[in-house]
């Protein structure tokens, strides 16, 4: 984290998430628990990395956050009010200051319209430029910001690669001088070739901008790469948090480990002599996930205690939060853990 984070990091949370569950009904008798009690915060200037396994719930998660889904249960504040509670010109504030990039720029941008109309249509919306030439250039501000020119502002979004769509569309966003953004897995539908360039112009932008993150992935290795800190979830629950560094030199949580040993080592020897961690059997179904710990069916460590009741997420170390009783307690207190959960 840079110094400018730093201080920041000594301030109240830009966002809060308390206990939150996104459940939905998906016939008479079943009901998918997407967001099963998930709790974060994120700090201004700060980027949180979610991560998991497609189908984790960490994009549904992240709706939740920025207020596109109303929550079963639990909150979320933004600056400290109720995000599914604004109203009148707080909601208004609200929507202009947090804005999200989706993951597929070629479904995202409305292919009728030029990428004037797109970049300029938040700023009509929230009236900010009444002057047109005042709009005009700062549409062609925006364009440079993201490495694309006034030349582009006429074009239709049709006569653009994937990685320049993902820039009009992050330029789209920057139009209404957002303070958080929530990326859903913005690089993920791009060659590999261009991901670590969009990547890099999202950090460079929120160093400029002062912006917050919360940057959802699969792809541990850019999340690594991008976040300050990183949150794992796992069918719906959040399995570790903790700093980025932290977290990928010292991680945890088996399921963490699994993942981490998965990563691809850019030298050959280390690739090739490094322990693999393979994970047997399936994700349990979202809507009947086991009692206890979810990763019980998966974890080589299971215990009794990992049956009954669910390890709450725990700070082991400063800063680094843990939900399995085995990093917690260690062996014998997870065995007394047993006992009282009879
Ligand atoms: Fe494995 Fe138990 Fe830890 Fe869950 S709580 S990850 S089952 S040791």
């Amino acid at each position: 984290m840079s110094s400018e984070k730093k201080s920041a990091a000594a301030k109240e949370p830009l966002v809060k998430v308390e206990h939150l569950k996104q459940y939905f009904k998906v016939s008479r008798k079943a009901t998918v628990k997407a967001v099963d009690d998930v709790s974060f915060e994120i700090m201004p200037g700060e980027t949180l990395g979610l991560v998991g396994e497609s189908g984790c719930g960490k994009t549904t998660c992240g709706r939740c956050v920025v207020g596109m889904y109303t929550p079963t249960s639990g909150t979320v504040t933004y600056r400290g009010k109720d995000v599914h509670s604004l109203k009148g010109k707080e909601k208004k504030e609200f929507n202009k200051e947090v804005q999200v990039i989706f993951q597929d720029p070629y479904a995202s941008l409305d292919p009728r319209m030029t990428v004037s109309e797109i970049i300029g249509e938040g700023m009509d919306i929230h009236h900010l430029y009444m002057d047109k030439d005042a709009r005009r250039n700062r549409i062609g501000e925006l364009l440079h910001m993201v490495g694309l020119n006034q030349e582009h502002a006429n074009r239709f979004i049709h006569e653009f690669s994937g990685g320049q769509r993902q820039r009009i569309g992050i330029a789209r966003a920057l139009a209404v001088e957002p303070k958080f953004i929530m990326c859903d897995e913005p690089v993920s539908a791009l060659d590999v070739s261009i991901q670590a360039q969009v990547a890099n112009l999202l950090i460079s932008l929120q160093e400029r901008m002062g912006l917050t993150y919360l940057f959802i992935a699969h792809d541990l290795a850019m999340v690594k790469h991008i976040s300050d800190r990183v949150a794992v979830m796992y069918l719906g629950a959040v399995m570790e948090l903790a700093d980025s560094h932290e977290l990928y030199e010292h991680p945890m949580h088996p399921y963490t480990k699994a993942l981490m040993s998965a990563i691809p080592i850019a030298d050959p020897h280390t690739e090739d002599t490094r322990q693999r961690i393979v994970l047997e059997g399936e994700v349990p179904s979202p809507i009947n996930p086991p009692p206890g710990c979810k990763f019980q069916n998966r974890c080589a460590y299971a215990m009794e205690c990992c049956h009954k009741a669910a390890p709450p997420l725990e700070e082991v170390s400063p800063g680094h939060y843990v939900a399995c009783y085995l990093c917690q307690k260690g062996k014998e207190a997870a065995a007394a853990a047993a006992e009282e959960a009879k």
